[in-house]
């Protein structure tokens, strides 16, 4: 491209030049011919009328030696003079060209110049002689006797051979010179060409540098003319688009960040559905690999799992390209979609962003949220029913016998009991949830609190025929927390190995001292948990035997309860457990040593 810019200012140059030496070469020479031949003309008019002036009026054609002589005074002019008689002959009397004397002149000049001037007419005519064509001028006067009569003819030639001459040297000087300018014009066409392209050359490289993607480029501004401007832009653009660049860059990246961290997926395709964007949490709710996700499009991603998820549909929709759906995954989760369009500078809409929320959680929670209203409502009916249903009864004056009145008012009581058992527990569990409870922590022996509730509870072992093994530590076991919390836990669930084991049975507790833990492991070969229900028994109303535990005074709330203490006091609770077999359920309490530093920091 820049070569054929340099070649073609060198052409124009070279055109210019070229038409502006021929126009003036051509005007000149005619010029100069012209000047020549009229200088010529005005000599043989001035040179003839010399001659005619020495003739007229005398006999000259008498006297033609006289009038030769006279004639060869004007050799040396440079022209032929021939005095011409008006006779048949038309004799040459006397000439220049001693040669052609008393020849017939009409055999040797211009027979219409000597018959035109013999008429009395000034003659004059140029003669084209062989191929040079160079010329001769002839031009003929006619001679007065005394009389005014014609009686002969002055005819002068001039041989032209000289002025073409010079005229030929003058075009070889034109052609030599016109030569001379267009190398000059060349070389200074070249060199002018050179410094316009030298610096757009430079533009261009430096621009297919910065499409390479480097934007360190500078130009060097030479001048302040067009192309110094050019450059000057050049680097003003470069800073610009460097800023941009940057600024374009810092906020793909802050974008690319949010996008990668984000809780939630987001995928973006363009108009014909082919994938643009998709990122790690997209793949990692939709269980693909990038691998699998490259060749993807809308709908092959979206539509095996929602039927209504696809391009077409969500484009016809009414709300157009806007809406949400639910996206039940194979692996039990849920997923939102919610898909909107992204719109073109034109406002034109060039393809749909989905964003992913993953709402299993939240289901999972408003259906226990529900499950929790219904159960409370239900654990509080129930005693209701029946207090109203007694109270009533009695009201009614249907119980006169003092023991049943004194059963019913035991029933009543039972009942007022069970709910305020329900409305405790539920009231801490409340607590817990809030983070309210008035925990009391210090060190706590749990040797001493182990036998403290043996102690306890010995009444219902005893009660149920049980048998308890229990070998005590030979030394205190301390943890850090809330005595009386801790106690409940444990009532709790040594009471549950109580309740779920039929009469006569095995109970074995232990209280271990592990490497940074004290555990307590509580065992009973009683009815067991079936493994369905395992992974739920510590969810919040969760009986396996709603009868048989509602019987046993349970609310179904105790192992909840117990695991949200243990956890809040940097334990763990594990309960496995066989149906028929027997439970077991091992607490472990983070220990500390009585007599560390790190008891005597507590305790100050
Ligand atoms: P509840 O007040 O009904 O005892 P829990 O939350 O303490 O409630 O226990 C939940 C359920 O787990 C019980 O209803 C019972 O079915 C089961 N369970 C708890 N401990 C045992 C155990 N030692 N043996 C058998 N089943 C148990």
């Amino acid at each position: 491209m820049l070569k054929s810019i340099r070649i073609k200012m060198i052409t124009i140059y070279f055109l210019l030049i070229f038409m502006a030496m021929v126009i003036v070469g051509v005007f000149m020479i005619q010029q100069f011919e012209n000047y020549h031949l009229g200088v010529e003309r005005n000599n043989i008019i001035s040179v003839s009328g010399s001659v005619a002036a020495t003739l007229q009026h005398t006999d000259w054609q008498l006297e033609q030696q006289e009038t030769q002589e006279n004639l060869s005074l004007y050799e040396r002019v440079g022209m032929e003079i021939y005095v011409i008689e008006r006779n048949s002959r038309f004799n040459i009397l006397a000439s220049t060209n001693l040669t052609y004397v008393d020849e017939n002149a009409t055999r040797i000049l211009e027979p219409d110049l000597i018959l035109g001037s013999l008429n009395g007419h000034d003659m004059e005519k140029d003669v084209l002689a062989g191929a040079q064509g160079i010329s001769s001028k002839n031009m003929a006067f006619p001679l007065y006797d005394e009389n005014n009569r014609i009686n002969g003819v002055v005819y002068v030639r001039k041989d032209l051979g000289d002025i073409y001459q010079t005229l030929d040297q003058s075009k070889f000087i034109m052609i030599r010179a016109t030569l001379l300018a267009l190398g000059i014009t060349i070389i200074l066409g070249y060199l002018i060409a050179a410094s316009i392209t030298g610096p757009i050359r430079d533009v261009t490289v430096k621009a297919a540098k910065m499409a390479g993607g480097d934007f360190d480029q500078v130009v060097e501004v030479k001048s302040n003319d067009e192309i110094g401007q050019l450059a000057s832009m050049f680097n003003h653009l470069t800073a610009r688009l460097k800023t941009s660049l940057q600024e374009i860059s810092s906020e793909k990246q802050k974008l690319d960040t949010i996008l990668t961290d984000m809780a939630d997926g987001v995928v973006a395709t363009d108009i014909r559905g082919q994938l643009i964007h998709i990122n790690p949490k997209a793949l990692e709710m939709l269980s693909l690999s990038r691998e699998e996700a490259k060749d993807m499009t809308f709908d092959s991603l979206f539509s095996p799992i929602n039927q209504r998820l696809t391009l077409k549909k969500i484009g016809s929709d009414e709300n157009g390209w806007r809406g949400h759906e639910l996206l039940e995954m194979r692996n039990g989760s849920k997923l939102r979609a919610s898909y909107a369009p992204y719109r073109s500078e034109e406002e034109d809409i060039d393809g749909v962003v989905l964003l992913l929320q993953d709402i299993t959680e939240h289901e999972r929670l408003e259906k226990m949220r529900k499950e929790f209203v219904a159960n409370v409502s239900h654990e509080l009916k129930t005693p209701l029913t029946t207090i109203k249903s007694y109270a009533e009864t009695m009201l009614e004056g249907g119980v006169e016998d003092p023991v049943m009145q004194a059963r019913f008012l035991q029933v009543i009581d039972d009942e007022a009991d069970r709910m305020a058992r329900l409305v405790r527990d539920l009231l801490q569990l409340s607590n817990l949830d809030y983070q309210q409870m008035k925990w009391d922590p210090k060190p706590v022996n749990l040797k001493e609190l182990m036998d403290k509730v043996v102690r306890n509870l010995d009444h219902s072992i005893h009660e149920k025929k049980h048998t308890l093994a229990y070998d005590p530590p030979a030394s205190a076991l301390y943890t850090y927390g809330d005595e009386d919390a801790i106690e409940q836990v444990i009532i709790n669930i040594v009471s549950n190995a109580i309740k779920y084991t039929p009469e006569q049975g095995d109970l074995r507790l232990y209280l271990e001292e592990e490497q940074s833990t004290v555990s307590l492991t509580v065992q009973d070969n009683g009815i067991g948990i079936p493994s369905q229900d395992m992974p739920r028994v510590f969810e919040r109303f969760y009986r396996v035997d709603k009868a048989r535990s509602r019987e046993m005074g349970g609310t179904g709330l105790g192992l909840s309860i117990a695991q949200q203490i243990i956890e809040a006091h940097g334990g763990s609770i594990h309960l496995y457990s066989r149906e028929s077999k027997g439970t077991r359920v091992v607490i472990r309490f983070p220990k500390i040593k009585e007599d560390s530093e790190e008891l005597a920091s507590i305790q100050h």
